[in-house]
């Protein structure tokens, strides 16, 4: 049997000789080429259609599970964000009430004259003690930081309150000797006007005076008669601007006309401690200090307590 190859291009031929033997695999080969092809068409069908690999859908089926990771993945991302930026929050909250105990703590050691070294609360607490090495095996679970959170945000909140307790018991025992009204909310000035019935220097009119006036330098410091807490520290109608301080046990004492005041509402004052300078605002003639006390909501004489300093 001769096979004959022709070339396209030059038309050239070439002639190939095959003996007996392989003239038969040959005819086998050409005979059986259909067969085996159509049954390996046939399986890989079969087995992509197994795998779900096949047909016109795939394409577009891979596409959109590729879009619907891509965007499980961004809410992740957004859920992550979201929960940094409130254990964020939460810790910054958290930092801030630490910040008040430590305040609250120092004022304590303050109050009941202890030892700094004893309760520094400059320096973290010591503490100590044989650390616990896990079982080998054990499989680590991190620690739920919101649950940690949660607890430690407990632990504060307990001692805050005993803190507080402590604050305002000591608190009493000091106000009881430091908040007795006592001595002239100037340093320098003289007494200008009495408590009483007199002629109102605007009207001209007999009107009744709740305070005593005291005139000095513009600028010149008001102080605080007796320990307490700010009530009131900007302007208030008639007072111009004005400082009032709760000193407990029902009594209060203002400050009025004031140019400039160095204490705000909740401040913790004490006895001769700066409050104000000396001004002319509000209903005023000129520099002066109209100094009120109050004993449970209503004016007395404050010529009384500013003697007591004469015992
Ligand atoms: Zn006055």
């Amino acid at each position: 049997m001769n096979i004959i190859i022709v070339g396209q291009r030059h038309g050239k031929s070439k002639t190939i000789s095959l003996g007996p033997t392989a003239r038969w695999m040959l005819l086998v080969f050409l005979a059986l080429l259909p067969f085996s092809m159509g049954a390996a068409g046939y399986f890989l069908t079969m087995m992509l259609a197994d795998e779900g690999l096949l047909g016109p859908e795939t394409a577009k089926a891979w596409e959109s599970d590729l879009s619907q990771q891509r965007q499980d993945l961004e809410k992740i991302r957004a859920q992550t964000d979201e929960q940094l930026v409130g254990l964020t929050l939460r810790m910054a909250e958290l930092q801030a009430r630490l910040t008040r105990l430590d305040a609250l703590g120092e004022r304590l050691i303050d109050r009941a004259s202890l030892d700094k070294g004893e309760f520094n609360f400059d320096e973290s607490p010591a503490v100590g003690g044989p650390s616990s090495e896990m079982d080998v095996g054990s499989v680590y679970q991190a620690p739920d930081i919101v649950s940690v959170l949660d607890q430690l945000s407990d632990q504060i909140d307990n001692r805050e309150q005993q803190l507080e307790v402590l604050d305002s018991l000591m608190g009493e025992q000091k106000i009881q000797s430091d908040s007795f009204i006592a001595g002239l909310p100037v340093q320098k000035g003289w007494m200008s006007s009495r408590y009483g019935m007199r002629t109102d220097p605007f009207t001209g009119r007999i009107a009744w005076h709740a305070g005593l006036d005291f005139a000095g330098k513009e600028g010149s410091p008001i102080v605080a008669v007796a320990s307490g807490v700010v009530t009131w520290a900007s302007d208030r109608y008639g007072y111009g601007l004005m400082v009032e301080i709760n000193h407990g046990s029902g009594y209060k004492t203002r400050y009025a006309h004031c140019k400039k005041v160095d204490v705000k509402v909740g401040d913790v004052v004490r006895k001769n401690q700066v409050l104000a300078q000396m001004g002319s605002s509000g209903r005023s003639t000129g520099p002066h200090v109209h100094f009120e006390v109050y004993k449970n909501g209503r004016t007395v004489d404050p010529a009384a307590y500013i003697h007591r300093t004469l015992r």
